[in-house]
């Protein structure tokens, strides 16, 4: 947590529906917290902690870059045999709402329409998609990871059509292939589970792939839009393509892997830049009231050729270059905290006094 300067970190654990897990709050400074609810069968509690602590933290970064006024937050939980997953959605929903709006939870990776819905029935706070108003989320994200990739085609020098491949036929790989094939792209896609990457094949007459061999297809564009740390020591080195451009969260196993990447002269998209369109879309629809998310989409092509300028002018890669602009718009943020708590103890202090 210190690490990672969490704000706070709860952990959700209820012996009757088997509930466990971790809501991690990053920061709230300019705004409530915004971050997806994600099980997946860990292999450990600590795993699903260290989950919830790097992506809530990746979460304020990316508010941080689209300029949002919100923060970073994230809940992971452990899915097993014995978890008794309505109920315990419905227990999780109630503890969100105990925060009161600090804290606005929606959908990631391994949630089910169901388990939104018995979230709905004991918290307002959850984003529900594709909900009257609010949209389909899961678009909005593909959306921006599109307006990213024009970006990086331009700056690599590829006109026209590309050669993308997706890893990963879910929710956000489904709507990047339906938008990827409008634009004339050439698309390839795998998923292991194959009526997936089936399905969106017979929509966009993509190639459908081995979900082993997609990574290092031969393609000018990778777009992983399924789980993270797929960019590591093992598989950067054996890379085909120009482009990394796609949804996942935490795509680099670890910060130094974006400098093998650049040094490969492979032009990347940081991850929460390119992905942060459902982000955008939430915080429009939540805290700003904005009906059409369409031009605040678009910001992000803007934002990636400002990462890639930077990158350039500083000789650093772009994973680098992006945090950097998301740390130097979180600074002033710090500081009105700061000023905020010494404001409340000076506060607490004269009623004290009085
Ligand atoms: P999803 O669960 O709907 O889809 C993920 C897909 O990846 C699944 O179909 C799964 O079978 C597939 N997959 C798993 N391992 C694979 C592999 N080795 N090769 C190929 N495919 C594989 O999830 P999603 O909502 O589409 O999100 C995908 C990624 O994007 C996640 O990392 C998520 O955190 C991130 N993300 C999603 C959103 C959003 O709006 N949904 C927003 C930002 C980031």
């Amino acid at each position: 947590m210190a690490e990672h300067d969490h704000e706070e970190v709860i952990v959700v654990q209820n012996r009757e529906t088997g509930l466990r897990g971790f809501v991690a709050i990053h920061d709230t400074t300019v705004g409530p917290a915004f971050g997806g609810v994600r099980i997946l069968p860990y292999a450990s509690d600590s795993a699903a902690l260290e989950d919830a602590l790097r992506l809530s933290r990746a979460m304020t970064y990316k508010a941080s870059l689209a300029g949002l006024p919100c923060g970073g937050g994230k809940t992971t939980l452990v899915d097993h045999a014995g978890l008794r997953r309505e109920a315990a959605f419905e227990l999780l929903g109630a503890m969100v709402e105990s925060l009161n709006g600090r804290y606005f939870c929606a959908r990631d990776v391994g949630i089910e329409d169901a388990d939104l819905e018995a979230l709905a029935r004991t918290t307002r706070f959850v984003g529900r998609d594709p909900a009257p108003g609010l949209g389909d989320v899961s678009q909005h994200t593909a959306i921006g990871v599109w307006h990213s990739l024009r970006a990086c085609l331009e700056a690599v020098g590829i006109g026209g059509k590309a050669r993308v491949a997706i890893q990963g036929a879910g929710s956000v790989g489904a709507w990047l292939a339906r938008i990827l094939s409008r634009e004339g792209m050439q698309l390839l896609v795998a998923d292991p589970k194959e009526e997936r990457a089936e399905a969106v094949s017979r929509e966009t007459g993509a190639l459908v792939m081995d979900a082993g061999d997609i990574l290092f297809a031969d393609a000018e564009v990778l777009a992983p839009c399924a789980l993270g740390g797929v960019l590591n020591a093992q598989t950067i080195p054996q890379l085909r393509c120009r482009v990394v451009c796609g949804c996942a969260n935490n795509m680099l196993a670890t910060l130094e892997d974006g400098d093998a990447i650049a040094a490969r002269g492979i032009l990347y998209a940081p991850d929460y830049l390119a992905n942060a369109g459902g982000l955008i879309r939430g915080a429009d629809f939540f805290v700003l009231g904005v009906e059409d998310s369409g031009p605040s989409l678009a910001r992000i092509y803007e934002r990636t050729h400002e990462v890639i300028a930077r990158a350039k002018s500083e000789g650093i890669s772009t994973a680098r270059a992006a945090d950097r602009l998301a740390e130097a718009r979180l600074k002033p943020r710090k500081t009105h905290r700061e000023m905020t708590w010494r404001g409340t103890v000076r506060a607490a202090a004269l009623t004290r006094a009085e």
